[in-house]
């Protein structure tokens, strides 16, 4: 069958190519591919700058944003032929760490996870694969290869959860969320304010393209100004990774305010930053700044939910090009009007 596999390590060495069906394994589905979704990691990997291979081999089958069809499921599983399916990214690491051991392997302790498509396992970019029914989260049929917007989404879907276990250390009622990148992961983000009727102001580069009008479809509003031109928000979701906007924000929350980093960006660039007046603004404003990354099987639900009740001509708009397997390195090109392009399978 074929995959897109690469050389970690290694830029520009990406190819389609046959790879041996995977092996049979109990508890697992064998699932057609339908869409692979392609995201700044998938670059980065794509790039030589990230990602490494299973071990004992050279090359990893890429690809961590996905969906498929279920064409086998063992018996007595929660699975049947013909459902539509995402598998989780990462697994837990083998000792397990307190977290891995909960079910919570995005706050994996240690390191030692495995992620697929990034992390020492094979990702979903093959015609088929297999995937552990544990790891398999079942979407409904409605979506269809919306569902690749699943995996993104299961990103914000944590940030959000964390921002709210953080916001209940006291009585919070927050109004006003400033998202920092309008693409998919800060359009997703804006989203989910949305949708818990938040005032939601979204601030990115571009002026034109898509981006503006999309965000205007969810009820927020788009800026393309500086944060300190936005008033204080008492969320922030950074979704860009971008140095100085993540100090931007820092300084510019409101009391009790929440700034969530989403995003990472590969920047060298040093940039002059008063710490010391931003450790008084944290401690006298109660703010609170943290990262998150990855997603577990709570995610996953919430992110399918999510997706299930949004406007899906809008997700429809999110999926900017769907690029046939043949022609899969048209995915890899950003072209102005790209939001997310996906690669599709048969
Ligand atoms: C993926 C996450 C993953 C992270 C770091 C992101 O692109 O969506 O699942 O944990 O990269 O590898």
């Amino acid at each position: 069958m074929r995959a897109i596999t690469t050389l970690p390590g290694t830029a520009d060495s990406a190819r389609l190519e046959e790879i041996p069906e995977a092996r049979d394994a109990p508890d697992t589905l064998l699932v057609d591919a339908i869409a692979i979704g392609v995201c700044g990691t998938d670059l980065e990997i794509l790039s030589g700058a990230y990602g490494q291979a299973p071990p004992g081999r050279d090359r990893l089958v890429i690809g961590h944003e996905n969906v498929g069809r279920v064409r086998t499921a063992p018996p007595g599983s929660a699975f049947s032929p013909g459902d539509l399916v995402v598998g989780v990214v990462r697994r837990p690491d083998p000792v397990p760490c307190a977290s891995c051991a909960a079910g919570e392997w995005d706050m994996c302790k240690n390191g030692k996870f495995t992620e697929r498509g990034i992390t020492g396992r094979d990702g979903y970019a093959s015609e088929r694969y297999r995937l552990e029914t544990a790891f398999a989260v079942a979407v409904p049929a409605t979506l269809g290869d919306l569902a690749v917007l699943v995996e993104p989404t299961t990103i914000l879907a944590k940030a959000w959860e964390q921002i709210e276990r953080i916001g209940a250390r006291a009585s919070w009622s927050p109004a006003r969320v400033l998202v920092t990148g309008a693409g998919p992961i800060g359009l997703l983000a804006a989203l989910l304010g949305r949708q818990r009727r938040l005032e939601v102001h979204v601030l990115d580069r571009v002026t034109d393209g898509p981006k503006p009008a999309l965000v205007a479809a969810l009820g927020a509003t788009y800026h393309t100004g500086r944060v300190s031109d936005i008033p204080p928000a008492d969320i922030v979701l950074e979704c860009t990774g971008v140095g100085d906007l993540v100090f931007d924000v820092m300084e510019n929350i409101g009391p009790d305010g929440i700034v969530c980093l989403t995003g990472v960006s590969s920047g060298a660039r040093a940039i002059p930053i008063n710490l010391t007046a931003l450790n008084k603004q944290m401690v006298l404003e109660n703010n609170v700044v943290f990262g998150a990354v990855n997603a577990n099987l709570r995610h996953y639900q919430a992110a399918v939910a999510a997706l299930a009740q949004a406007d899906r001509r809008w997700l429809q708009q999110l999926i900017s090009r769907r690029v046939p397997l043949e022609r899969w390195p048209e995915a890899l090109v950003r072209g102005p009007t790209d939001v997310k392009p996906v690669i599709v399978f048969g």
